[in-house]
């Protein structure tokens, strides 16, 4: 059985609305081990050509054997990310750059912030990189400026640092007890893990034809027990900039607090808007606003492992800080949710930063929005395909006339790596300094027409991914997506 009638024979099933009963759930089970046996493939490409081990080898390998294989494994997986055919995932990526961050990790890959007295000079880099990028958003830059914050390990940690703090926050200033915050369709996923992990309520609120968020579904949504509105600057889906400053001014009149997540645009925007770009403000110019996440391990051009969160206030920060004075381990703290964390990374991220500079990263902003702006006009040139609202240098597409999963999956065999997205169906290429490569946009565009005719040409033919895409996407039963997701999960940490 191909994967495709396997999916549509799974989807039948649910459409049926007789998942419950034990034989089809039996059947369900073995057909989704099918469809894990072929993305085994692609997940496990190692399997038989390398060692693989279930337990400490009894004598150890040479240091030269493993960074032997290690080195094939790299060379194995490097091309198809450094020549930009991947949305994302590595936004600077030149060799020199590389090579300078991987120098200063190594002078620092001792190092451990907990131990704040054994290395200060990783206090030093962390409280520069946050004073850098809150003025780079915003903030005055004098001695008494209230403006503050912490490194995280990611966009997904300063999210749910935040969103912590607005619990605490609330619960101390304001007594709420069942805190609800209230945020676009669109937000990050990261809002809602913090969800499940802090017992907080999300009031999702839909989108517009220009899927920002509606402002007055927000107004109206807001409750006695509302913590926090948050925005996206942008939105990860299709690339747009939330009505922030409406948003926050929202928030301000309710006494809340508002979060931008500028995660994916916070280094790019400032310099876009320097180069003359429209660029709605979203930052702390505007009164309203008081925390923002950003990604320093994004557009900041860091390795991964590494972001900001500000805070407008000191106050506000306190209580993301964890502290226990009563433990017989000593009297313990730590600003954010790890224990031990890697200096190297912080130092990595304030020596990006500075060896970038300012003209480093408009330069470097300016050939991502001229290259985005390429694929974005050339996208609408094609008749089949739309642009998804109006982005800066995250685009989205889609089609009214064909199956937009099967044009990525014909992507995907011409070698490239784009995201599958739902609630619309769409795909979207998320452009970095790899994209502004010469001839890539150029690749893309021609890539994808070809794409698009061979749809068009071959309307019966199924495809391997697609259908799963589609029924990920249209499938009623959430549950039965949830458990595909859970298996494939456990394949990640299944053993070649
Ligand atoms: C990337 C991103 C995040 C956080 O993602 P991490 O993978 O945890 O760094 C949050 N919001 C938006 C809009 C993003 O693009």
């Amino acid at each position: 059985m191909d994967i495709s009638s396997l999916v549509s024979s799974v989807k039948s099933f649910f459409f049926r609305g007789i998942k419950s009963i034990p034989v089809v759930r039996e059947r369900i089970q073995k057909e989704y081990n099918e469809i894990m046996k072929s993305l085994e493939g692609s997940l496990k490409p190692y399997k038989g050509k390398f060692a693989s081990f279930k337990e400490i080898p009894r004598e150890g390998k040479s240091q030269e054997d493993i960074l032997q294989i290690m080195k094939e494994i790299k060379d194995f997986e490097e091309s198809r990310w450094k020549d930009g055919y991947v949305s994302g995932a590595v936004y600077h990526g030149d060799e020199k750059h590389i090579d300078f961050l991987n120098k200063v990790y190594s002078i620092h890959s001792q190092t451990n912030p907990l131990h704040s007295d054994l290395w200060p000079s990783i206090g030093k880099y962390e409280a520069e990189v946050v004073a850098m990028t809150s003025f780079m958003l915003g903030a005055d830059n004098s001695d008494n400026a209230s403006i503050c914050g912490t490194l995280s390990s990611g966009g997904t940690e300063s999210i749910l640092l935040a969103m912590k703090t607005y619990r605490d926050w609330a619960r101390d200033t304001k007594g709420i007890h069942n805190p609800e915050v209230v945020l676009p369709i669109t937000a990050h996923a990261a809002f809602d893990k913090a969800s499940e992990y802090f017992h907080i309520k999300l009031v999702k609120i839909p989108i517009e034809s220009d899927y920002r968020v509606n402002i007055e579904k927000v107004k109206n949504a807001i409750s006695k027990n509302t913590i926090a509105i948050v925005g996206s600057a942008p939105s990860f889906p299709h690339g747009v900039i939330d009505p922030i400053e409406e948003l926050s001014e929202i928030a301000r009149e309710h006494g809340v607090g508002f979060h931008t997540d500028a995660c994916l645009g916070g280094f790019l925007l400032p310099f876009a808007e320097k180069l003359g770009y429209q660029v709605p403000v979203f930052d702390f110019r505007l009164p309203g606003v008081t925390s923002i996440s950003v990604d320093t391990h994004k557009y900041g051009y860091a390795a991964k492992g590494i972001s900001v969160i500000l805070y407008r206030t000191k106050e506000l920060r306190r209580y993301q800080y964890f502290k226990i004075t009563e433990w017989p381990g000593g009297i313990y703290f730590s600003p954010s949710f790890a224990g031990s964390r890697p200096g190297a990374l912080s130092a990595m991220s304030w020596a990006a930063m500075v060896n970038i500079g300012e003209k480093g990263y408009m330069a470097n902003a300016k050939k991502i929005l001229e290259t985005a702006n390429k694929i974005k006009n050339e996208i609408k040139t094609i008749p089949d395909l739309f642009v998804l609202g109006d982005p800066l240098f995250n685009v989205s597409f889609s089609s009214h006339t064909i199956d937009i999963y099967k044009v990525m999956e014909s992507m995907t065999h011409k070698n490239w790596s784009l995201n599958g997205l739902h609630k619309p169906s769409c795909v979207h290429i998320c452009v970095t300094l790899r994209h502004a490569q010469e001839g890539v946009a150029e690749r893309f565009i021609t890539d994808l027409r070809e794409s698009v005719a061979y749809v068009k040409a071959h309307p019966s033919e199924k495809g391997e991914m697609a259908p799963v895409y589609g029924m990920a996407a249209t499938i009623p039963d959430r549950t039965a997506v949830a458990d595909l997701l859970d298996m494939y999960m456990d394949l990640l940490y299944k053993i070649e």
